[in-house]
């Protein structure tokens, strides 16, 4: 765990956060600034930086965070609707928080591109 990562806090309990979905590798919470009726976060408990870090060692992991999110999107109710997973990477990919998270978004229609 990196003790100034915000993620990682949420992860080991430190942190609050409305968790919709959790084992004993990921985690799934509501984003505190939603952007869309459903706003989903899904993060390996694991601290990995981002999908620019991702090794071919964390494959079934990567495999397992895209399933939780398409979890997330069923249990929600946007299987049918539709909805959008984003994975902001890095500095011009708008990442902020620098701990591997999948955005699950849906509920609206979602413009494309994003600004
Ligand atoms: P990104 O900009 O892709 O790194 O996304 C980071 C996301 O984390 C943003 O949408 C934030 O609103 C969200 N966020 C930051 N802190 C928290 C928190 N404590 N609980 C839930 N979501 C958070």
């Amino acid at each position: 765990m990196a003790n100034d990562c915000i993620f990682c806090r949420i992860a080991a309990g430190d942190l609050p956060a409305d968790t919709v979905l959790e084992t004993d590798e990921l985690l799934a919470f509501r984003d505190v600034a939603p952007q869309a009726p459903v706003h989903v976060l899904v993060i390996p408990r694991r601290h990995v930086r981002s999908v620019g870090t991702l090794a071919p060692e964390d494959e079934a992991l990567a495999g397992r965070l895209l399933l939780a999110a398409r979890s997330v999107a069923e249990d929600e109710g946007l299987l049918e609707s539709g909805f959008r997973v984003v994975a902001n990477t890095g500095g011009d990919g708008g990442q902020s928080v620098d701990h591997l998270h999948l955005h699950v978004l849906g509920g609206r229609s979602l413009s494309w591109p994003p600004g």
